[in-house]
């Protein structure tokens, strides 16, 4: 059976009165060659744990389970649950979880497993992909990578560098725990329903050593958050109140840095960002 063909999909949602929820960003992928390149991208053999977020009617999951020790699929609708049932039955290595991702401890299901190295693979739905992310990185997820697809427009922001239009907090704060990779680009046909926008498969490889030293890594994410929170002042202007350092403490820290003080946070790397972080914090400690 052709899980993926959109004819299988309205087959399965008759048989079980099931109906996609827009909120849940319920669109699935019907294009095989899609599906081959995100369980391509991930890499898998026999001795890995894949976690699965949003696993749908399984079309992942199922390719996932052929190739890994263990998938482990998180699915917040419990509508899918007898579905997942019947597409996945026979894979004894597979548990679908009910649950949401944003309140899952995956670093516990990954410590639960003894598989060698683990993957996380998703097909995210839309309205809470950046959270999705976010909350994996910041909580040190213990993945070796990520694959996931997401809305293009995201994808671009987080593999933007210093100088371009779709820079941002989201550019810097991915790039800090990951590279990104761009696996493919999706164009919105291939999924049922089609959403209004395309799309962009990314590999996330979890760094090991961070690209940048930090002295206080919640001043470096503080330094991010005010500088893009007004993107269109001076470092000079977003910058100061941070920590109870005035403006012209901030300009005298941009100086000794050789930053000039009437650039944008849209310009600065995120070694420059590191080195104001670094000072701000040194600066606190007295
Ligand atoms: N993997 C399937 C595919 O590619 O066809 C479905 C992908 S669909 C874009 C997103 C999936 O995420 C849906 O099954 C949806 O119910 C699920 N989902 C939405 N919010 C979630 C959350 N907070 N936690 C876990 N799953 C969620």
């Amino acid at each position: 059976m052709k899980l993926y063909a959109p004819s299988t999909i309205k087959e399965i949602k008759e048989r079980y009165g099931f109906r996609l929820s827009k909120s849940l960003g319920q669109n699935f992928l019907t294009d095989k060659h899609i599906i081959d390149r995100i369980i391509e991208a991930a890499d898998i053999d026999a001795g890995d744990l894949i976690i699965e977020i949003g696993p749908g009617i399984g079309v992942l999951t199922r390719e996932a389970a052929e190739r890994a020790g263990r998938v482990v699929a998180v699915e917040i609708d419990r509508n899918l649950l007898p579905i997942l049932e019947e597409t996945l039955a026979g894979y004894d290595n597979v548990e679908v979880v009910n649950a949401d991702i944003l309140k899952t401890d995956v670093n516990r299901i990954i410590a639960e497993s003894d598989c060698r190295k683990a993957t996380i693979i998703g097909n995210l739905p839309y309205y809470i992909t950046t959270p999705i992310i976010m909350n994996l990185l910041e909580r040190g997820v213990k993945a070796d990578s990520m694959i996931f697809m997401m809305q293009k427009e995201v994808a671009d922001r987080i593999r933007a560098g210093a100088g371009s239009k779709t820079y941002g907090a989201l550019s810097v704060a991915v790039q800090y725990y990951c590279s990104a990779e761009l696996v493919t680009m999706v164009p919105k046909e291939v999924f049922f329903p089609a959403p209004k926008v395309d799309s962009a498969v990314l590999k996330l490889h979890i760094r090991k050593d961070k690209p940048v030293e930090l002295n206080d890594e919640a001043m470096f994410f503080r330094c991010i958050k005010a500088g893009f929170g007004q993107r269109r002042k001076t470092l000079a202007n977003s910058l100061q109140g941070i920590g109870g350092i005035d403006k012209e403490e901030v300009k005298e820290c941009l100086r000794s840095l050789g930053i000039e003080e009437n650039r944008r946070a849209e310009t600065l790397s995120i070694e420059e960002f590191a080195a104001i972080a670094n000072y701000f914090a040194k600066e606190q400690q007295g």
